[in-house]
């Protein structure tokens, strides 16, 4: 997505304000695919500073997951403040102004990457799911004995059985 900075290079005007939605599909992150309900909106303000944009504002959007224990979908409201500056020559983060017009696509996916859970919980009480039948235990139990028991126990039980 691009915005046009000419008024802003050449000094027509002070500041822009920004506010557009944004369709994302998915992003692939450490092994987990994000998917997005709604568009992504971002909002914010340019201003030139000596070298290039300044561009200061928030990007919120729900991000689609699932729970780290049951594998049931979560969604999850993020909500970024973000200051990023665009600059007229190539920098290693690659934010450029290229015909005096800013690619913001990069900049979203960048604070996007950078603010999801890497874990996400349903619940901090979820269940998760049965080990042995795969059952998710927040919805129905299950007659499984999943009880482990720890061999060192197991030891100190015969231990004090021996007569
Ligand atoms: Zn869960
Ligand atoms: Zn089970």
């Amino acid at each position: 997505m691009k915005i046009d900075v000419q008024d802003l290079l050449t000094g027509k005007s002070e500041s822009k304000i920004v506010s557009e939605d944004f369709n994302l599909k998915t992003l692939d992150f450490n092994n987990n695919e994000y998917s997005f309900e709604g568009p992504i909106h971002i909002e914010g303000t340019l201003n030139k500073n000596e070298d290039g944009i300044f561009f200061k504002g928030n990007i919120f959007a729900k991000v689609k997951t699932v729970c780290s224990r049951c594998l049931d979908e979560v969604v999850k409201d993020l909500n970024i403040d973000f200051e990023e500056e665009f600059n007229k020559s190539q920098d290693e983060l690659g934010y450029t102004i290229n015909d005096n017009k800013i690619d913001i696509t990069k900049l979203i996916e960048d604070n996007i990457f950078l603010n999801v859970p890497l874990k996400t919980l349903c619940s901090e009480s979820c269940k998760g799911l049965c080990p042995v039948c795969g059952t998710n235990l927040n919805k129905s139990t299950c007659s499984c004995d999943t009880q482990i028991i720890d061999p060192r126990l197991e030891k100190l039980k015969n231990f004090f059985n021996r007569d």
